[in-house]
């Protein structure tokens, strides 16, 4: 099913991309993105709610207990990791995609709603030698 893109889920991608080196509970993030005006569209605790468990099923987001309270904490997905992979249909070569591309690659796929597959992401292509 397709993940339409709205201003809401926008404005919290955006909120986690500037904290992302914090883990927070549904209700932290209602009150923190509430006490920012600088945010165009706060979206309310539910859809809050809502957006992460649609995130979370994307793999955009990552939800852990935290110890300390046994509360569900969210924080943004680190997809750095997972590869990205140019295979030749002809003679089956693998290229892979330098750090940069392959983080925009990335981000292209997130924008458009869709997930990054947790092992790896493969293009079929053709290469150098068979497109001769
Ligand atoms: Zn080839």
């Amino acid at each position: 099913m397709a993940t339409y893109k709205t201003v809401k889920r926008e404005c919290l991608i955006d909120f986690l991309k500037s904290h992302s080196k914090y883990s927070f509970t549904i209700r932290e993030i209602a009150a923190e993105m509430s006490s920012d005006n600088t945010i165009r569209s706060v979206p309310s605790e539910s859809t809050v709610y809502r957006l992460m468990r649609e995130m979370e099923r994307e793999g955009t987001v990552r939800r852990y207990i935290d110890p300390k309270n046994r509360e569900y904490v969210y924080c943004l997905a680190d997809n750095d990791d997972i590869p990205v992979n140019m295979r030749c249909k002809v003679c089956g070569n693998v290229y892979t995609v330098d750090g940069e591309t392959s983080r925009r690659i990335k981000e292209e796929i997130i924008n458009c709603g869709a997930a990054v597959p947790a092992d790896s992401i493969d293009f079929l292509v053709k290469c150098r030698n068979c497109s001769q």
